[in-house]
């Protein structure tokens, strides 16, 4: 489901259309022998059609259809969802914990332009029933599990809550992936993806993704400005703006899609071993892995999550200088930004994913270090973090 064979040539795997334009046979005469016509690359490719189809397939609603758009990155896919469902005037709510990039957006970009958001920790609903301004606030931003604090929050209860509101629930769905978790199942209306993660797979293409209900028991979300379906709104506006994904992009992150489930399980399996090994360690202080029993968000993420994923942070005992120092002392965990690829990555969130939020209210602690585990041999993973962190604390 979501990918079919060619149907002119039977090619199993879709082609990369790399093509700017398509000939018309006469004025308006668009050629649909792919189904739907094509008319210019920006409006719409079929490499991109393949990889669209795929992730509304795989981001289920349950028995509702779902529609995706495919963006340049995760920042352009977000940038399109705010500027849809957001004018001068309005509100949102947005975790006290999230990628730092998504709040540089709201904070340095979306207010200056009038649109103003109140911080809350989308795991306290009273915190979060407190952010909401009652005929303002379009929308409640949730990201779980959050990035790099590994924070849960109940989809299905924040969703509850922002509805009676009159708002929307978008879900950052990055660090789970379709496979771990899907928030429209879950009563969320949009779920965004970094397609750059775990969807991509391999560290070697940055996208993005909107995945919305398009019809519910109440017909599909709307706009809450227009009152028409959210899904035109944007499919409007990922044309207008124009930060589409190219076509070849498209297909590597379509590639990288097939995999997503077997790459998930290992993650998955490795994480879990590693962040049990981290909890028993001297020289760490904290492990924040939802897998672990007594992550405070365990049981929300155990009812909500397939498994917990392959995202761990963990504090040192002995502060900042110790995190730098594990963090420059892995050989088999590659140091570097970024998450979800087969290779595993060390950083340090304070210093670089996270810098930009330096002095606002989502600042994370310094002595703070996370990894993204990959595909590698678990056994060389565990002795690679068991030399750093003693090299760390010599
Ligand atoms: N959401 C999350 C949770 C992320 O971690 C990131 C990037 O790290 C983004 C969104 C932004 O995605 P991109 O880097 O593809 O623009």
């Amino acid at each position: 489901m979501g990918s079919e064979p060619d149907p002119s040539t039977g090619s199993v795997i879709p082609p990369i259309y790399a093509t700017t334009t398509y000939a018309q046979d006469g004025v308006g005469g668009l050629r649909t022998g792919l189904g739907v016509g094509y008319e210019y690359s920006r409006s719409g490719n079929p490499t991109r059609t393949a990889l669209e189809k795929a992730l509304a397939a795989v981001e289920s609603a349950g028995d509702q259809p779902t529609r995706a758009l495919s963006f340049a990155s995760g920042l352009a896919a977000e940038d399109a969802l705010i500027r849809t469902l957001t004018r001068p005037g309005d509100h949102v709510v947005l975790p006290g914990d999230a990628y730092g990039g998504t709040y540089r957006l709201f904070a340095r970009v979306s207010e200056p332009w009038g649109v103003e958001h109140t911080t809350a920790p989308t795991d306290d609903l009273d915190a979060v029933a407190r952010a909401i301004v009652p005929g303002r606030t379009r929308f409640v931003w949730v990201e779980t599990p959050s990035n790099p604090l590994l924070g849960i929050s109940d989809i299905a209860a924040v969703g509850a809550l922002a509805r009676s509101a009159g708002a929307l629930l978008v879900v950052d769905n990055t660090f789970a992936s379709p496979y771990l978790q899907n928030p429209l199942e879950l009563g969320a209306d949009v779920v965004v993806h970094s397609t750059t993660k775990y969807i991509g797979g391999h560290s070697d293409v940055v996208g993005g993704a909107l995945v919305v209900r398009t019809a519910d028991a109440a017909g599909s979300v709307a706009d809450p400005h227009t009152g028409e379906p959210l899904v035109d709104r944007l499919s409007w506006h990922q044309n207008a703006m124009g930060a589409v994904s190219g076509p070849f992009d498209a297909w590597l992150t379509l590639r990288g899609l097939k995999t997503l489930a077997v790459r998930m399980e290992r993650h998955s399996s490795s994480a879990e071993r590693i962040a049990a090994h981290l909890a028993e360690h001297p020289a760490v202080s904290q492990v924040l892995y939802p897998g672990l029993v007594g992550h405070p968000g365990h049981d929300v993420a155990a009812a909500q999550m397939r498994r917990f994923g392959g995202m761990i942070s963990f504090r040192l005992e002995r502060g900042r200088d110790a995190a730098l120092k594990t963090c420059a002392s892995t050989s088999v965990f590659t140091l570097a930004e970024s998450l979800g690829g087969i290779e595993s990555l060390i950083e340090h969130p304070a210093d670089m994913t996270h810098g930009s939020v330096a002095g606002t209210a989502l600042e994370v602690p310094d002595d703070l270090v996370r990894l993204s585990v990959g595909l590698e041999d678990v056994d060389d993973l565990l002795a690679d973090l068991d030399d750093a962190l003693a090299a760390a604390t010599a």
